[in-house]
């Protein structure tokens, strides 16, 4: 992408009603525009950081077996009036009437809508085990939308459903998803550490949420600091072995780690104290098991192999895609701007021409551009003719990690300059050698999405 025809409306100014660093920088990153209270429009390079963590999450939920779909985001209260949660979930649902004045809802989450689908085609439990997912729009009125997208009131999830035959079968399910999260952080740049907590108006006994400690997370946590040193990494892991996905489960869960609402002071002392942490953290997904809470009420059962029908086990497991973009800001920045983590960065290399309109300048940049779209990058090249202190202001401010500079000076001596953002760090090599670091920095980092 060349700047001078990409839309990118960075803000010099800070905006006053940013309260936290990552909406800050990603008003003034120009990634996003507040539509209304808790709504906002998904500029162009905040669009690009969406669509990049979406697809680490299609990524990592195929290679969990999980299969994607797509439902909507209106849903009949009717389904809802039948697992009777239209009456409990109260005001943060956004009720609708249609012209026919029937009862209609923007979904906060999708547990009726799936368990229809699951009743009106499954009735063997030769299907199972399965587990459908999508990656949607919520709604939910939340009373005080803030912080930008951390908290909004329209926010894109990831939430996916499991149906399976028995208890046990449900919670190789449920150890399966926490596996799959702990690798989708992970590429994401996070650490994000499993607690356990409470399970709110979705139901149901076992639960964890993922936490991603930072002084404005609105959660309160409380762990043994020797969590912070697990690290999943690029093990390979065979989803449907039992056993390997109930030990990942045991390594990350056997220390303590709980949110507010299921912390045990009694406990928690029993840990050494110099290593009791209390801190805040951002909650970045949670997994459920909550058996047949919705299958009894709504008939979802199937015929199990002594032709008797049960109703089927179920969870659900969410992550807050859009949420993700704001976490990874506060996890990820500096006082000059954001700093991507290469999994997730709207462009990959940054292209700065320090003398638009120079001819040899210009020709080295379109052939350093031409070579890196050659092998599959996407560079934002800064072929405008705004002065260098600027570009680099720009550059450092929507943080791409890697930047390749090229100025006249340099290109004497036949060399351009590559700089990590995260370090500051600059080297100087021929043009060539500069793409084939690039691309070797990101070739674990291709993501293919679906
Ligand atoms: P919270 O406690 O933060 O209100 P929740 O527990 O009600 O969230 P879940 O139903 O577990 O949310 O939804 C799954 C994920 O969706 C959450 O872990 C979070 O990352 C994200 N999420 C929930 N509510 C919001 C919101 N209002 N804005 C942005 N993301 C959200
Ligand atoms: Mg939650």
């Amino acid at each position: 992408m060349r700047l001078s025809r990409y839309f990118l409306p960075v803000l010099k100014e800070t905006p006053a009603e940013a309260q936290i660093v990552s909406h800050r920088y990603m008003l003034r990153a120009g990634m996003i525009k507040q539509a209304s209270a808790g709504i906002y429009s998904w500029l162009p390079l905040g669009f690009r950081v969406l669509r990049k963590i979406e697809n680490i999450v299609h990524e990592e939920q195929i290679r969990a077996g999980h299969i994607p779909m797509l439902m909507p985001t209106l849903q009949s209260a009717d389904l809802w009036r039948e697992s009777g949660r239209y009456d409990d979930y109260g005001e943060e649902m956004l009720r609708i009437t249609d012209r026919h004045d029937r009862d209609m809802l923007y979904g906060p989450t999708n547990e009726e809508l799936i368990t229809d689908i699951f009743r009106s085609h499954v009735s063997s439990y030769r299907d199972l085990p399965l587990t459908l997912y999508h990656i949607q729009w919520k709604f939910r009125d939340e009373i005080r939308p803030r912080f930008g997208v951390m908290r909004g009131r329209e926010f894109l999830m990831k939430d996916g459903y499991n149906f399976d035959l028995t208890k046990e079968d449900a919670l190789h399910a449920y150890n399966r998803h926490l596996v799959s999260y702990l690798r989708t952080y992970e590429r994401m740049g996070l650490q994000a550490i499993p607690m356990r907590a409470d399970s709110g108006p979705i139901g149901g006994d076992d639960t964890h949420e993922f936490l991603v400690l930072a002084d404005t997370g609105e959660s309160e946590v409380f762990y043994d600091s020797q969590i912070t040193e697990l690290k999943f990494g690029d093990r390979e892991i065979d989803y449907d072995d039992r056993a390997q996905c109930q030990a990942v489960l045991e390594e990350f869960t056997s220390r303590y780690a709980r949110t507010d609402e299921t912390h045990d002071e009694a406990v928690f002392n029993q840990i050494p104290e110099d290593r009791r942490r209390v801190a805040r953290g951002i909650e970045v997904g949670q997994i459920f098991y909550f058996g047949t809470k919705y299958s009894e009420p709504m008939g979802a059962t199937v015929q199990g192999p002594d032709g008797k029908a049960v109703p089927v086990h179920m969870g659900s497991h969410g992550i807050g895609v859009s949420r993700l973009v704001g976490a990874i800001i506060e996890a990820s920045h500096d006082e000059r701007g954001i700093i991507w983590p290469e999994g997730v960065t709207p462009f990959h290399v940054g292209l700065v021409n320090l003398k638009t309109g120079d001819a040899e300048a210009d020709a080295a940049c379109e052939a350093i551009y031409a070579a890196l779209v050659g092998k599959g990058l996407e560079p934002l090249y800064d072929d405008t003719d705004e002065r260098a202190g600027g570009k680099f202001a720009t550059m450092d401010l929507i943080g791409l990690p890697w930047r390749i500079t090229v100025g006249p000076r340099g290109l004497k001596n036949g060399v351009v300059e590559l700089t990590s953002r995260r370090t500051g760090e600059s080297e100087e090599m021929s043009p060539e050698a500069a793409v084939e670091r690039v691309a070797q920095i990101y070739a674990p980092h291709m993501v293919r999405g679906i």
